[in-house]
């Protein structure tokens, strides 16, 4: 059995349940560079561990050889637990491993995490919807250059007031910045830079669209970038003090 596992944003204690079982029962587990590796000390003695780590959309190991490392380890032992940061089905590629796993007669489990998405603006105190300010709330990758042409991102749908969270998304963050002002928002309109979310090393700062580049200059990796009104309510809501 595989089990694609979500490993939750970095706090360990945002690990789920039945993650946690998993981990304790795995034979090996597959990781990639996780928020918090010391959910690793969590497997049992003699658990293989084998890193096919990916930083910030660069992947180490090509996804197709990932693929087929979480296969031939399906072959060889009982309980094997692919673990990715946050949920496996977020930007997490989970579906593609799952496929590859379904073609081939593997059978898998999903156990899904806490988003990065959502949990990390909630530690810096954002709430991605809020009753009378965000009545959604989109996350988007912020892999893709808006000045892509084939870009598939439809750009004109941000004009409202829905959250924005874009995810790998700093090396793009002036030109998501500016291209957010292009479509109609204000250079003054909320926007948020986290790093590090919901552990010690979190950093959030925070800013508008005309001056967020500026103020997050060297801010460090895993970053999301949220965009929206609710940004304001964090006076209220910062809760998380470290
Ligand atoms: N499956 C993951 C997302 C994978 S994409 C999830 O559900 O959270 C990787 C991106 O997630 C990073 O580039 C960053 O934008 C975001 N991210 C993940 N962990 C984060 C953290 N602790 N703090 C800030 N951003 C984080």
């Amino acid at each position: 059995m595989v089990y694609l596992t979500g490993a939750g944003p970095g706090d360990i204690e945002l690990l789920t349940i039945k993650a946690l079982r998993v981990i304790k029962e795995a034979d090996v587990i597959i990781y990639d560079r996780l928020a918090n590796p010391e959910i690793l000390q969590e497997a049992k003695n003699g658990c293989k561990f084998v890193y096919v780590g990916k930083e910030d959309g660069h992947h180490i190991m090509p996804q197709d050889e990932i693929n087929e490392t979480i296969y031939q380890n399906s072959l060889n032992y009982n309980t094997v637990v692919r673990l990715k940061g946050g949920d496996p089905f977020v930007f997490g590629r989970g579906g593609e491993e799952g496929g590859y796993l379904f073609d081939r007669d593997v059978k898998f489990e999903i156990i899904p995490g806490i988003t990065s998405a959502i949990s990390v603006p909630a530690y810096a105190g954002i709430p991605v919807t809020h009753r009378g300010i965000a009545v959604s709330f989109r996350v988007i990758t912020g892999h893709e250059s808006p000045s892509k042409k084939t870009s598939q991102i439809d750009w004109e749908s941000f004009k409202g007031d829905d959250t924005l969270v874009f995810l790998m998304g700093l090396h793009n963050l002036t030109k998501i910045s500016n291209k957010l002002i292009e479509i109609g928002k204000s250079k003054n309109y909320p926007c948020a830079v986290i790093s590090k979310g919901t552990t010690k090393e979190q950093k959030t700062v925070v800013g508008t669209l005309g001056n967020i580049v500026e103020l997050s200059k060297g801010i460090p990796t895993p970053a999301l970038i949220v965009v929206g009104k609710v940004i304001e309510l964090r006076e209220q809501l910062n809760w998380f003090k470290i």
